[in-house]
């Protein structure tokens, strides 16, 4: 039996040569980061080129490990496809004022296209506020009430940059959206509803489940594309899918050894899914796909206010 096509993406199905099965095709996040990622670089040559190279700064308030981790990840990539970052660190103490007025300052600096400020902050400064503070046009989270709006609405705009990530990879597969069913479990601000927005702008049919759903499986098991964006391993089993479906996992979880896996049982999951199923793997899937479309954003932001 021989392999199905890849996917644009770069996917490829597994054949075991042990028992004969063949499983579901693999969309490789750093397949198709390296691929948006070239796009990238060549436009924020364009722009350094005119003199406006486009710039990202990143704020960090306090020690978590995790997120000095994530913002590092995220000024290299910068760094690695020409676009300007700046990196603000500041201790857990920091009063929100002071953020307010560096936020005020970074609004009005012509060589900041984005300002992003890495969740989650100490429990005396409000994200709200903070999110709130600044300037619409360089919000490249997506996550102010504004650019939630904006996608609401159906109004262009910065989209955040998970969800955004997450249809690229959907895309990639070469299978079309309209008219399918997806279900995404989870309704975060910041990954659920976006996603169910995007989803539903491309024309699917759009089912949201979350902690109240008192049966999972009913849902998924109907599901074209299904997208985990839970928290929790093992949300989605192999009896939770139809042969063929798209999978994309968001999760971000330990397993028993401390490995980083997703909401997903991956392996028995990619087996159920079958040749014409989709996979994302956790790590290498949704992860690196994040920092490519904040660069997307970024080269955006500095795209229309050039
Ligand atoms: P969140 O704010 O905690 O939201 C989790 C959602 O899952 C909530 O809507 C919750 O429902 C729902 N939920 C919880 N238990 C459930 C269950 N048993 N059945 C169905 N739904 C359930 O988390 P998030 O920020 O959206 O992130 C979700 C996951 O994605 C996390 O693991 C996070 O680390 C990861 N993540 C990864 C990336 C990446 O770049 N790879 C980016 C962002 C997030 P309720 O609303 O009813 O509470």
């Amino acid at each position: 039996m021989g392999s199905p096509e890849p996917p644009p993406g770069g996917g490829s199905s597994q054949f075991d040569e042990k028992d004969g099965r063949v499983t579901a095709q693999l969309i490789d996040g750093l397949a198709l980061s390296r691929q948006i990622r070239a796009e990238v670089g060549a436009r924020a040559a364009a722009l350094a080129a005119r003199g406006r190279p486009p710039g990202l700064a990143v704020i960090l308030v306090g020690d978590d490990p995790a997120s000095a981790v994530y913002v590092r990840n995220k000024v290299k990539a910068c760094h690695e496809h020409g676009l300007h970052s700046v990196l603000e660190q500041y201790d857990a103490t920091l009063p929100q004022a002071t953020l307010l007025e560096r936020i005020a300052a970074l609004n009005a600096d012509p060589a900041i296209h984005g300002i992003l400020v890495q969740m989650p902050l100490p429990r005396h400064i409000d994200p709200q506020q903070v999110i709130a503070a600044i300037a619409a046009h360089k919000d490249v989270d997506g996550f102010s009430v504004l650019s939630a709006g904006e996608l609401m609405t159906g109004l262009p705009g910065l989209r955040p940059a998970t969800p955004y990530g997450c249809m690229k990879m959907i895309e990639s597969t070469g299978r079309a959206i309209p008219g399918r069913h997806a279900v995404v479990i989870g309704r975060s601000n910041t990954v659920g509803k976006p996603m169910a927005l995007l989803l539903l702008q491309a024309n699917a049919t759009v089912t949201v489940c979350h902690s109240a759903t008192p049966d999972l499986a009913v849902h998924t098991r109907q599901a074209d594309i299904v997208v985990a964006a839970v928290g929790r391993r093992n949300t989605l089993t192999a009896g939770m899918v139809k042969p063929g479906a798209i999978v994309i996992d968001v999760g971000m979880n330990r397993n028993d050894a401390g490995k980083l896996c997703g909401d997903v049982d991956f392996d028995a999951v990619r087996e159920a899914l079958g040749p014409a199923g989709f996979i994302t793997p956790v790590p290498g899937g949704v992860g690196p796909m994040t920092i490519t479309m904040l660069l997307v954003n970024t080269l955006q932001a500095a795209e229309t206010q050039a």
